[in-house]
């Protein structure tokens, strides 16, 4: 048998944390814990796969590495079962550089919305529910971008550009109505700062001209930025919607994390 560099269970433990059992793929909205079926049990269908392969037979496998770099928690990602699948039967579409900046990404977002502020709005959002209205309004003009969040039209990165800028000035000018420093002003600033991080991602690229093609980097950048994107403010959304027990459409839903199914063995 081939000698594997296996992650340890501790190794494991600390990176499915770091990704707030989330999924790290910016494409994929799936938590990979929950509860099972039997009320005593839990469910995770959430995997440490290896950036660079564990054993030489693997995909991205690098020779150079030590044993320990290999199983080193810098050279894991967190993902759902499907996604691990479609990262190594498909190594040459998966790139080292490309795993290494989906988990550095979705690791900036789980800390984003971890923070102090933004915590702390939420909770006393969830407590006080104050101004209601705006909080409606926020979600409905979410609602206004729905080609944004469902049909992506990634056919035309300009648009997307332009959706994402009327939208930052719709906040800003939501928050003119609202006092700074109150909780509702702290959800719509972190979905500001999301959208400013999505617009510093792409800067050096051209949108007017830029075109759907896998094989193009700045076209996996952009595409990728956008998904990433989506999936933070997916999760802001769905923060502030259960906070204040809005409903959301379908399409809005499309975006917020999806619950662990079953999975079988
Ligand atoms: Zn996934």
């Amino acid at each position: 048998m081939t000698k594997r560099d296996d992650f340890s269970p501790g190794t494991k433990k600390t990176l499915a944390l770091r990704a707030a059992y989330f999924c790290s793929n910016p494409n994929c909205l799936k938590l990979t814990v929950g509860p099972s079926s039997v009320s005593t049990k839990a469910l995770t269908t959430g995997h440490a796969a290896h950036i660079h392969a564990a054993s030489k037979l693997g995909p991205r496998y690098k020779p150079s590495q030590s044993a320990e770099e290999r199983k080193s928690i810098e050279n894991a990602i967190w993902l759902c079962r499907e996604c691990g699948v479609i990262i190594d039967s498909d190594e040459c579409g998966y790139s080292d550089v490309q795993l290494r900046k989906w988990k550095a990404d979705h690791e900036e977002m789980v800390s984003e919305i971890r923070t102090e502020g933004y915590s702390r709005s939420l909770e006393l959002l969830r407590s006080g529910r104050m101004e209601p209205q705006i909080a409606k309004q926020i979600i409905a003009s979410m609602e206004d971008r729905r080609a944004l969040w469902v049909t992506f039209d990634a056919e035309f990165p300009d648009r997307v550009r332009q959706s994402l800028d009327e939208l930052r000035y719709r906040f800003t000018s939501i928050r003119g109505e609202l006092q700074d420093g109150t909780p509702l002003d702290g959800i719509l600033l972190s979905m500001t700062k999301t959208i400013l991080s999505f617009f510093k991602t792409v800067e050096s690229s051209d949108l007017r001209t830029l075109r759907c093609d896998s094989g193009n980097l700045e076209w996996r950048q952009f595409s990728d930025a956008l998904a990433t994107l989506r999936k933070s403010i997916g999760v802001q959304i769905a923060n502030l919607a259960s906070a204040y027990d809005i409903a959301m459409s379908d399409d809005l839903k499309y975006i917020t994390p999806h619950n662990v199914e079953e999975w079988h063995e």
